[in-house]
């Protein structure tokens, strides 16, 4: 439920309402530039909204239909930009992500993430803790893959971002990293996503395979009903009837997003797609749709590569398309 208050409401008389319905039970989010508006959390079918509305500083009471409330923009009608150490990300800048699927070396990091930050990006994903279909496929260097990519941003200093699997190591890794990935298998692992929730770090939020946008907003939820409001949604895909592509993205989900959520939504075109040379167009087609941002998969040695080298483009060509995206960004009135 939401509580519209009058342009004039005072701010004793938002105090006192709050507190009342603290009082009741009910978590209250408060937001709103021009006028208050108060989220209420919990179960709202016992309030009777004509007392409320009998509130001289109540405008309007509106029940949300919707089971996903702090990530509802009828909760927050603002985008949320999320800060990572001075980088925005769901503001007028558009932020590019680039990196290998997996860190493999020392010199593979480092040569990757001096060539994405020469071009522009300014987040670099590398993943350590693998999260692959076969038993028998690379499983990351796990810890040392996260060492190497701290290297690496002491060396260029972009932020790292990187998948976490298990709930037991979250509160080391959030340490170490400037961006927890949740994996799309993982989107609906519950116990992970409340203890990343717990955490303060800003979370990349991947849709699963097969989610729903309401299911991927209710993942986001479970993050944010733990405090942590720092979500970053990534769309990465889903599984279709098609098998020429890896996944089939959804384009549609960024203004559903956008309608639904005051959430930042970046896109995968990488693991979307499966295949480096769909990449520039679904990106481009990205952009153009509104996306806050892009996480693609940049390799040296494309051919050698120990995970994914089919869906990742080569520097140079990492490199032309952010010249490209830039011309886009521009006509939608944003920056990369
Ligand atoms: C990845 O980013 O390397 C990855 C495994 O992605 P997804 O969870 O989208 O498959
Ligand atoms: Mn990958």
């Amino acid at each position: 439920m939401i509580i519209i208050m009058k342009t004039d409401a005072s701010k004793i008389d938002i105090e006192k309402l709050k507190s009342k319905l603290e009082g009741l039970g009910f978590r209250v989010n408060e937001s709103g530039e021009n006028r208050c508006v108060l989220g209420l959390i919990g179960d709202t079918a016992s309030i009777n909204i004509g007392q409320i509305e009998a509130n001289i500083a109540v405008d309007r009471v509106m029940r949300v239909t919707d089971p996903f409330k702090r990530a509802n923009r009828l909760f927050h009608a603002d985008n949320t930009i999320v800060d990572v150490s001075g980088n925005l990300i769901g503001g007028k800048k558009i932020v590019l992500m680039a990196g290998p699927c997996s860190v493999e070396s020392e010199e593979q990091i480092l040569t990757i993430a001096e060539a994405v930050k020469k071009s522009g990006a300014t987040f670099l994903r590398g993943g350590a803790f693998k999260p692959r279909t076969s038993p028998y496929s690379f499983q990351g260097l796990k810890g040392e893959g996260i060492r190497l990519l701290k290297l690496a941003r002491e060396k260029t200093g972009l932020p790292i971002v990187s998948e976490i699997m298990s709930t037991e190591l979250v509160e080391k890794v959030a340490e170490d990293v400037d961006i927890l990935q949740i994996g799309a298998r993982n989107m609906q692992n519950y116990e992970l996503l409340k203890e990343v929730g717990k955490t303060r770090r800003p979370v990349l939020l991947k849709r699963g395979l097969s989610a729903t946008i309401e299911e991927f907003l209710m993942s986001a939820e479970y993050i944010m009903s733990e405090g942590n409001e720092n979500v970053i949604l990534c769309e990465r895909g889903i599984r279709t009837f098609e098998p020429y592509t890896r996944n089939t993205l959804d384009i549609s989900v960024i203004p559903a997003i956008k309608r639904l959520s005051h959430l930042p939504i970046i896109i995968d075109p990488s693991h979307a797609a499966g295949k480096w040379w769909m990449v520039e167009a679904l990106s481009k087609a990205a952009v153009a749709a509104g996306a806050d941002g892009l996480i693609i998969e940049v390799h040296n040695d494309p051919e050698n590569a120990w995970s994914d080298g089919e869906e990742s483009l080569k520097p140079e060509k990492f490199d032309a398309l952010t010249k490209k995206l830039r011309q886009i960004a521009i006509i939608e009135d944003r920056e990369i």
